[in-house]
């Protein structure tokens, strides 16, 4: 078999201290994988004159999959090209609790639920501007019982549901619903009462396609609703599907109930292509610090090893990351432990 080709962006603030390591740990496994890194960013600005040269865009197009350091500034380019560009629509955010982890709740035993976000449409294409740009259209709300243009100036952002979008990300729940096998249950939420039209419609489309799936639980919440489900009984979700904004936020919370957004691993999927990375941002608060926590980054690994058809080394791995939080000696500061990133990996990489 040919080595996989996986382009690695070691990101921004925090991102590198936790992405450089955790690919050292990866090359320890001795897999045939070949790690490149491309410009991106800043830095390929400076040589190439581009923040995301067509060399770094080809070097994407013939890997096997990109490992993304969550960044802040000029190599976002790269990550709408990871997104719009390879349309990688299902989001995918595990929310798995082991012994060990610090959550906040008194019983978190047996939380293992999957967030599958909707991430092409919805609120995230950019489409923002001067509600005076809108005057044509002569908007009315009925809710407010006047004009769009009556409001006085400011600002509006369009958001989409289509229904190929919709329809897609949500067969793509049921589907992990079936492969998952544990409580084949598919949980659709979005804010469907106040936004009959929209959210509406991707609450209408998950009803038909669970007419698809006989051997799937379906159940539907309102959004705010589902919020309130999931912090008093999480151990009854099993996959749960919504729209981009809801599912970036839920899942940030989804972390939280585990003990923290350290701990949440992510992946997008598209239909030819799939990209990895963290669900935390760039944690710019503890850059420098060699505190942050790379446990989301090394189960995002874990994700990215199965993708590539590497099932065993991914549960090996995830294994001897389980047992570090088993034994509890070698935790980073946010599991109220006193370790460092690199400690923390050096322990993972002695279990393997
Ligand atoms: P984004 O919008 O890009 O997701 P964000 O603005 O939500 O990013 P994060 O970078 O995710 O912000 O950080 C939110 C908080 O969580 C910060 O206090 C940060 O230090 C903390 N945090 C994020 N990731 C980790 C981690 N891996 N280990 C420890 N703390 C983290």
């Amino acid at each position: 078999m040919p080595d996989k080709r996986v382009i690695v962006f070691d990101g921004d603030d925090a991102s590198p201290e936790v992405m450089i390591p955790v690919v050292s740990l990866l090359e320890s496994m001795r897999l045939p994988i070949q790690f490149m890194r491309p410009l991106v960013g800043a830095d390929a600005k400076r040589k190439s004159g581009h923040v995301f040269p067509q060399e770094t865009k080809r070097a994407i197009d013939t890997s096997d999959t990109t490992f993304f350091g969550s960044t802040s500034g000029a190599s976002t380019a790269a990550l709408f090209y990871l997104r719009w560009g390879k349309k990688t629509y299902a989001n995918i955010r595990p929310c798995v609790w082991w012994p060990g982890f610090n959550s906040p709740l008194a019983n978190p035993e047996g939380i293992d639920f999957i967030v599958v976000r909707e991430n092409l449409e919805d609120l995230y294409l950019g489409l923002e501007g001067d509600i005076d740009e809108l005057d044509s259209l002569k908007l009315y709300s009925k809710h407010a019982n006047a004009s769009l243009s009556d409001l006085g100036p400011g600002k509006y952002a369009i958001k989409a549901i289509t229904r190929s979008g919709s329809e897609r990300v949500i067969r793509y729940a049921f589907e992990l619903a079936r492969k998952r096998n544990k409580q084949k249950r598919v949980t659709l939420s979005s804010k469907y009462n106040m936004l009959s039209t929209s959210d509406g419609y991707f609450k209408s489309i998950g009803d038909d396609i669970a007419g698809e799936y006989p051997d799937i639980r379906y159940e539907s919440f309102i959004i705010d609703d589902f919020l309130c489900r999931m912090i008093t009984n999480p151990q009854v979700l099993d996959v749960v599907v919504m729209p981009n904004l809801y599912g970036d936020i839920i899942s940030d919370g989804a972390a939280g109930l585990l003990g923290g957004m350290g701990l949440a691993p992510s992946g997008c999927y598209g239909d030819d292509y799939a990209y990895f990375e963290s669900a935390h941002g760039t944690a710019p608060d503890i850059a420098g610090q060699n505190v942050i926590n790379p446990t989301a980054t090394i189960l995002s690994a874990c994700m990215m090893l199965e993708y590539l058809g590497f099932g065993e080394p991914a549960v090996n791995l995830r294994g001897a990351t389980k047992k570090v939080y088993g034994e509890g000696k070698v935790l980073t500061r946010d599991q109220q432990g006193s370790a460092s990133t690199l400690d923390f990996c050096s322990a993972v990489a002695q279990n393997l």
